[in-house]
């Protein structure tokens, strides 16, 4: 069970006003929810006040009914959420296998570690292919392939991934959503995927989630909001 609750959440940097404004979800176990807002609505300020790198002024974060609220990122992260930042967060000085080994060292030892790899290898064969490969001589689908599979080699409950399409070829967006799609349905992983790529985005996932001024506008089902060209037009700037 991996289910995320999010009360009135309110969160923001500094003394600075607040980005999240009393920000209420739920994602329920298993789900795939796209979270899609126009720049500076607070996606990103949302996944990382749910790993704790940005802390809460008010409200709760719940993870199966366990308040996380108050927890450091990485007791967060030993309870199973892992978060996949915005601009890949790849160690460039490190191969693709040791950044996948990298991955898992907190979760997997000897056999484990090699097989939960092998694992990654068989869903990304590019890396695979570019296993001794140093961080920094990737393309950008690459990094972000790497980025999403050091992720999944800790095996998490709950994904967090950020804007995993920014930058990237049609062709590698696909690839890339269609293994998060699989993974999920495979696994029962529960995801947010921050996007600003919408169409992208719900192709793959259950539920929409639209961000305006760091509350939620809207929360539907993926098809029903990619279908709403009033809602596109209102929030998302299309
Ligand atoms: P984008 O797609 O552009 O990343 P977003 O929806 O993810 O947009 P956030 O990055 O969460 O939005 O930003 C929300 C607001 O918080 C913006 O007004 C932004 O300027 C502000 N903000 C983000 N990061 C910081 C920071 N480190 N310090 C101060 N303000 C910040």
């Amino acid at each position: 069970m991996s289910t995320v609750t999010i009360e009135a959440l309110t969160a923001g940097y500094g003394d600075g006003a607040p980005v999240l404004d009393e920000l209420s979800l739920d994602v329920p176990d298993g789900a795939v929810v796209a979270v899609l807002g126009a720049n500076g609505a607070g996606k990103t300020t949302l996944l990382r006040a749910l790993t704790g790198l940005v802390p809460a002024r008010s409200g709760r974060v719940l993870l199966d009914g366990t308040d996380l609220t108050g927890l450091p990122t990485e007791d967060r992260v030993r309870r199973g959420l892992a978060l996949v930042p915005e601009g890949r967060g790849v160690v460039v000085e490190l191969t693709v296998d040791e950044n996948l080994r990298l991955g898992g060292l907190w979760r997997h030892r000897g056999a484990g570690l090699r097989s939960a790899v092998a694992e990654m290898y068989a869903l990304f064969p590019a890396l695979h292919r570019r296993r001794d490969a140093a961080g920094h001589t990737l393309s950008g689908g690459e990094r972000q392939m790497l980025a999403l599979a050091r992720a999944l080699v800790s095996h998490p409950d709950v994904l967090l991934l950020d804007e995993p399409s920014l930058g990237l070829a049609p062709l590698v967006v696909a690839q890339l959503l269609g293994v998060l799609r699989d993974t999920a349905a495979r696994t029962g992983l529960t995801v947010l995927l921050a996007e600003q790529n919408v169409t992208g985005a719900l192709s793959v996932a259950d539920r929409g989630v639209v961000l305006s001024l760091g509350a939620v506008v809207a929360d539907r089902p993926a098809r029903e909001l990619a279908a709403d060209p009033a809602l596109r037009h209102a929030y998302l700037g299309f």
